[in-house]
């Protein structure tokens, strides 16, 4: 029997080049092959480089793996964009890229986006990363879809309102939301927070939404009373401007690389070592793509601060059941998963949402499409809603500004009981309001290394 099944399979063998069963072949070449870092975006190779236009862009990582594809449809099954009802399927996006290069060849320089995959499709992804972490062959399907929103953004191709927006709010105002820099100066008197000028441990950095959004503004005094309680010194800056994470992920390298080389000289004029931030997609791009600026930039989430100081944290279950909903840029992304459940711990049962941790739900916000107006089909936003909810929590915990300000509106349009929404500074600040002690009883400001050694 065992020759049938040899001479069968030497039969076959030459002929598996020419099907779809290459695959057989080249996904463990792309396993092996893949790029180190999850979501990781090549820089562009210099001033003729445009991004992902046509054939001739189509690098032989990027070939491999769309030849790679088994088309066993896990990274649609996991995307929010297809599973509430619009045109983005990752499958074909990676399909596309192989339909093209069977029909129009590797040098060919008709546009993708006119041929073998929709404009439309790409950017209504949310770079939530659950499509990469899915695909079992280790296809890479963002820097794909940068790779390609570069492309129309490069060449002219993408023409939308919000877009155009948003990229003269973020060149002109150094914001997403187009506020003057002068409202944030306000802010920060109002709340009296120190400015960083390199005696404190930290810079806590605000962002656009803890710098002009009201409920990322609530997040940000939060936190900065939590680190007050606990004694870590902090300074935010005079002149931040946007980390260009939208910028960055709708494909306009020229608005990211102003905003993030004026934000390197700003850190490194005032000697920022240790920076802290309320935001996974502030710290992804400080931490990841600024390096393509040479920087090495210290930087972590305020649930990694807060974890670390989790025994100083007042316990007692004020919450009742709360389920925490998992961002993408802090779990996928960062794989930052048992520090914000440690925190919420403390203040009420923790719950997890059927898809929790590696396979959470995105919010709907990332990929720069929060600023992007309406979407089509269902809102994801409402669709983990819905989901959160269903737990029967009391509350929800959330680790992000995008996710928070997503849910909130998802919330208002639900019934008046529904569970309270809360970022996990907040959570702590209020675990904390019980055993304040007003700032002049205080005692002498404790730095970290000292709160260390205490509990050696
Ligand atoms: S990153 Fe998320 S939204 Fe974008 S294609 Fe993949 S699964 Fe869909
Ligand atoms: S998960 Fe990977 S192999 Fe499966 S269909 Fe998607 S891209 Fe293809």
């Amino acid at each position: 029997m065992w020759w049938i099944h040899t001479l069968t399979l030497l039969a076959f063998l030459p002929l598996i080049p020419h099907t779809k069963h290459l695959h057989l072949i080249l996904s463990p070449l792309t396993i092996f092959l893949k790029r180190d870092t999850f979501s990781q975006i090549p820089p562009l190779a210099g001033d003729e480089d445009f991004g992902l236009v046509s054939g001739k862009d189509i690098s032989r990582i990027t070939a491999l793996q769309a030849y790679s594809c088994v088309e066993c449809g896990r990274c649609t099954e996991h995307c929010p964009a297809n599973n509430t009802g619009k045109e983005l399927n990752p499958k074909l996006i990676a399909l596309g890229v192989r339909d093209y290069l069977n029909e129009y060849g590797p040098e060919n320089e008709t546009p993708l986006l006119a041929a073998t995959v929709s404009q439309t499709a790409v950017f209504q992804c949310t770079t939530c990363g659950a499509c990469e972490y899915q695909c079992p062959v280790g296809i890479q399907h963002l820097p794909i879809m940068i790779g390609l929103r570069r492309g129309a953004v490069n060449t002219g191709g993408w023409e939308n309102d919000h877009g155009t927006k948003l990229f003269l709010n973020l060149e002109r105002n150094g914001n997403a939301m187009g506020f003057s820099q002068s409202e944030r100066d306000k802010f920060i008197n109002k709340q009296q927070f120190p400015i960083f000028d390199g005696s404190q441990e930290y810079c806590l950095w605000m962002g656009c939404m803890g710098s002009y959004d009201p409920r990322g503004r609530e997040i940000i005094v939060a936190f900065a009373s939590v680190m007050q309680y606990l004694g870590s010194t902090y300074g935010v800056l005079k002149k931040e401007r946007c980390t260009g994470d939208p910028a960055r992920r709708l494909g306009n390298d020229l608005v990211f690389g102003q905003l993030a080389e004026t934000n390197l000289q700003t850190l490194a004029q005032t000697g920022a070592k240790k920076i802290v931030s309320i935001c996974p997609h502030c710290v992804r791009t400080m931490a990841e793509d600024w390096r393509e600026f040479g920087a090495t930039v210290e930087i972590e989430h305020h649930s990694e601060f807060l974890a670390r100081h989790a025994d100083r944290i007042p316990q007692n279950h004020k919450n009742g059941n709360t389920v925490f909903h998992d961002p993408c840029y802090l779990g996928r992304y960062r794989g930052v998963y048992d520090e914000p459940r440690e925190v919420i711990a403390r203040a009420g049962n923790l719950v997890d949402p059927p898809r929790a941790r590696e396979r959470s739900f995105c919010c709907g916000a990332g990929g720069g499409l929060v600023f992007l107006g309406e979407e089509t089909g269902q809102r994801v936003s409402d669709a983990r809603v819905k989901e959160l909810v269903a737990t029967g929590a009391d509350a929800i915990a959330a680790a992000c500004p995008f996710c928070n300000t997503m849910f909130r509106d998802a919330l208002s349009a639900g019934p008046a009981d529904a569970p309270k929404l809360l970022d996990i500074a907040q959570i702590v600040a209020r675990q904390i309001e019980d055993v304040a002690v007003p700032l002049g009883e205080r005692g002498p400001v404790r730095t970290e290394t000292s709160s260390q050694d205490d509990r050696r």
